[in-house]
């Protein structure tokens, strides 16, 4: 059902007029601990073309440098009565810690290595508008598995849909555990990308790693980056994703990421408007349909 209203949201988006009133009145804060292009700036877009009031907060810039407390932060916000905080933080476990503390509807944003659950809702609306379905898909998720958020919150809505999942990566970059979230493992991309509908890389999380992951950049691209050789192995028509920010030479090569007819990467980009708008519109209907109003509701 988002999936189909995120649609909705897409042909909106793409007509000249992208405005509308549902959210006025609604106030939505984007209280974001960590760095974001596209989270951030597609949920404030999201906002504003639903027409509601957006502010945005960076830890940068707020008291948090000078010491406030997670709780003391989420509670002075509480007490602004905003309808949603979006959360991004860089502790697993720290939204859902935010949301206990507050009124309003809070959206996980990306928690630590845990979960980005709206990034998983964009990309399955993006494979699902190419390939018409997602059931019965081969989905191999190539990379830095361990510190990945993208990851989990693919694999737990990929497998609810439906879809067979993989994952690729050094031994050192795969939790030892992860088959337990119905994937296959491997460890040799090109074994991996075998008979493969769709490929998404992921970046190295070095921001995450203590120590050191991979021996050199160059050999772990010559074993692990995508190119075109390693693309071979995938179906034919195999479609490449990537959920930004993107570290070419890395974990891909710029010929492959830039491939207009294999590439969704800038297609991602568009579905996390859409999607991001489905989820406040759900949200706040929620919202609405629960009295007292401005209470309880989390996402
Ligand atoms: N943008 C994604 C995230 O916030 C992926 C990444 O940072 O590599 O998790």
């Amino acid at each position: 059902m988002l999936l189909d209203l995120a649609e909705y949201y897409v042909e909106q988006n793409r007509a000249r007029d992208k405005k509308s009133a549902l959210l006025r009145g609604r106030t939505i804060i984007n209280l974001f601990f960590e760095n974001s292009t596209r989270t951030r700036t597609s949920f404030e877009l999201a906002g504003k073309r639903l027409g509601g009031d957006v502010v945005n907060i960076s830890a940068e810039a707020s008291s948090i440098k000078k010491g406030e407390t997670l709780i003391d932060t989420a509670m002075t916000l509480n007490a602004m009565l905003p309808d949603v905080l979006v959360v991004r933080h860089p502790d697993s476990g720290g939204v859902k810690l935010l949301s206990e503390k507050v009124n309003c509807a809070v959206i996980n944003g990306g928690d630590g290595t845990h979960e980005h659950p709206t990034q998983a809702l964009l990309d399955a609306l993006a494979i699902r508008r190419r390939k018409g379905r997602l059931q019965g898909l081969t989905v191999a998720i190539c990379g830095d598995i361990l510190h990945s958020r993208v990851c989990r919150s693919n694999i737990h809505l990929l497998n609810t849909m439906g879809a067979r999942v993989r994952v690729i990566g050094p031994p050192t970059l795969v939790p030892e555990t992860i088959d337990r979230l119905g994937v296959e493992v491997f460890h040799d991309m090109k074994a991996g990308l075998r008979n493969c509908d769709i490929v998404m890389m992921l970046r190295l999380q070095t921001e995450r790693m203590q120590g050191s992951f991979v021996p050199s950049i160059r050999e772990y691209f010559h074993f692990f980056g995508l190119d075109h050789d390693k693309l071979a192995c995938a179906k034919p028509d195999a479609l490449i994703m990537h959920p930004g920010p993107m570290n070419r030479g890395v974990e891909i090569d710029s010929e492959v990421a830039d491939d207009i007819d294999r590439s969704l990467i800038r297609e991602q980009v568009e579905m996390g408007v859409a999607v991001r708008m489905a989820c406040l519109d759900l949200l706040t209907r929620t919202l609405a349909s629960n009295a007292p109003p401005n209470g309880g509701a989390r996402a």
